[in-house]
């Protein structure tokens, strides 16, 4: 409809074809006063790359002209005409070949744009990509009703800024450099639609809404209510250690009622049983960690007791926030890891390899060949060091499923283990979970207690009961628990965004996607990036 093609040329040792086009309209409204115009000042050529034609690249020689307007009251005394569906005023290429390039840039960034841009016959370079993707303007979309605010790392217990997401549409409305209150301040103050904000449970963002927003609704996320009662679990179970442990003889003896012990087959005594060098070597190597996380946990303590504020203790031990939080919650470190002896590779293989041994089949290579006719492909070592636990169940009159399981292990589950099995629907936990709470749960009465009203807690959380959470607290502030007491105290003290987050529908799983989101594309530009390309990259999915 604009263009008119005038002739063409094929140059075959280029590979490109040049393509002479004219402007077909007489006559080109003023861009100022916006006047018909048809009085022609000059004409001059532009060439435009564009859309390739199978193997040639295609370029547009375009003869474009100046006009004059002769309205006496317009300022504009010459005009160059403009060619909104072509090309922008001084782009060197089409709009639509700017509008593949750039969604090739969106989606992959430089690097990797560039070379399936190149795949697909248009020819550029990363620095190219990269300007087209920052000079993007923001797509038009709807002004934000609902907010969602979280905190997203630069570099993990260094530097953190701030994503706020359209919990709506879940769309990324923004991606701000820092993590502050100031800057959320200044963010809501030019987006005045926003009534519902739902955020982490920082005194600083809620400092940044109350300023920004002072009449919208704070909601509490209830993801991180749930992580914070697990925490709170956590440190409660970990003075329980001798119950959890004794649990967990139980369970295994619960379990062996259940599915009954096999005896135990003639063992081939041949053979000299000694601990692997390379096990030996992963325990040592085990135990260097664990010390070096000993050291860390007391200096966190040493600094804290100094008064030295938890953001300047991640810093300085290149921690994250809620890991030192989580070392200060503690009264003592963490105990070792159990090594981890059957290796994680065997676990899809152990339901088969019980099933086997149930039927008699007790030799570990014969069980090797089979595994590796499934696609197993790890060494013989490791499915005989799994066979020798099993024989050494059988011998002791346990079931052989006791061995595949954490909570029928001699040392019992960690604290930790069990806190997010606690927080975990029941419909979703593992097969043996429910019976080692029931074992843990019917010996001790405070443990019992803490069980039960941590449920209690998740009722309110999954069922969005929020009128009912001042009762709760008080319960949980007679039980004489003390974790969960602090947890309840830490509620007390922003109750009302947390009663809207156990009322309302909203909550930041959109946020949690989009933080994940990011940090594939973070990982994808290797670091390089600054905040202005991902900000672009995030806001404008492709
Ligand atoms: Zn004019």
């Amino acid at each position: 409809m604009t263009l008119s093609l005038q002739g063409w040329h094929l140059d075959e040792t280029a590979a490109q074809l040049t393509l002479q086009v004219t402007v077909t309209r007489a006559r080109v409204r003023c861009p100022l006063c916006h006047v018909l115009t048809p009085r022609v000042h000059s004409r001059y050529s532009r060439i435009l790359a564009d859309l390739p034609w199978g193997p040639y690249t295609v370029r547009l020689h375009l003869r474009v002209r100046k006009f004059f307007c002769d309205q006496p009251a317009c300022a504009r005394r010459i005009f160059t005409e403009r060619l909104p569906t072509v090309a922008a005023p001084w782009a060197r290429r089409t709009l639509r070949l700017a509008q593949r390039l750039l969604a090739s840039g969106l989606a992959l960034g430089g690097e990797a744009g560039t070379r399936l841009a190149a795949r697909l016959g248009l020819a550029t370079s990363p620095a190219t990509l990269l300007r087209l993707v920052q000079a993007a303007s923001a797509p038009a979309s709807p002004a934000p009703r609902i907010l969602g605010v979280d905190e997203w790392a630069w570099r993990r217990g260094q530097r953190y800024g701030t994503i706020l997401v359209n919990l709506e549409d879940h769309q990324v409305l923004d991606l701000l450099p820092e993590r502050s209150a100031a800057s959320l301040v200044a963010w809501l103050a030019q987006h005045p639609t926003v009534t519902i904000v739902c955020r982490d449970r920082s005194a600083l963002y809620a400092d940044g809404i109350r300023r920004g927003a002072p009449t919208a609704v704070q909601v509490v996320d209830r993801f991180h209510l749930v992580q914070n009662l697990r925490e709170a679990v956590e440190a409660c179970l970990h003075d329980q250690q001798p119950a959890l442990q004794a649990a967990a003889a139980r369970t295994a003896q619960a379990l062996t009622q259940q599915v009954g012990a096999v005896a135990s087959p003639a063992l081939y005594r041949g053979r000299h049983h000694s601990v692997p060098v390379q096990q030996q070597q992963q325990e040592a190597a085990q135990q260097q960690r664990h010390a070096a996380w000993v050291a860390t946990y007391e200096t966190v303590q040493r600094l804290h007791a100094q008064a030295t504020p938890v953001t300047v203790i991640a810093q300085q031990l290149g921690l994250s926030r809620p890991t030192v939080y989580r070392l200060l919650r503690r009264t003592t470190p963490s105990p070792p890891r159990s090594p981890q002896r059957s290796g994680q590779v065997l676990r899809p293989y152990m339901a088969y390899l019980i099933r086997r041994w149930r039927e008699g089949i007790t030799d570990s290579m014969q069980l090797w060949r089979e595994l590796r006719e499934q696609g197993y492909t790890y060494s013989t070592r490791t499915v005989s060091r799994f066979i020798t636990r099993l024989r050494q169940a059988s011998a002791a009159g346990w079931a052989p499923e006791t061995q595949t399981s954490p909570y029928t292990r001699p040392q019992g589950p960690s604290a930790r283990a069990v806190s997010f099995t606690w927080v975990c629907p029941e419909a979703k936990r593992t097969q043996d979970a429910p019976l080692y709470v029931d074992q843990l749960t019917q010996a001790e009465p405070v443990i019992a207690q803490a069980y039960t009203l941590s449920q209690a807690f998740l009722t309110l959380v999954r069922g969005r009961w929020g009128a009912d959470l001042a009762a709760w607290i008080t319960a949980v502030s007679a039980s004489g628990i003390a974790a969960l007491a602090r947890f309840a105290q830490g509620l007390q003290e922003d109750l009302t965004a947390i009663t809207a987050g156990l009322t309302l529908p909203w909550s930041n799983g959109p946020v949690e996607g989009q933080v994940n989101r990011l940090k594939l594309l973070k990982r994808q530009s290797y670091g390089r990036a600054g905040v202005g390309l991902l900000r672009q990259r995030m806001i404008q999915a492709v």
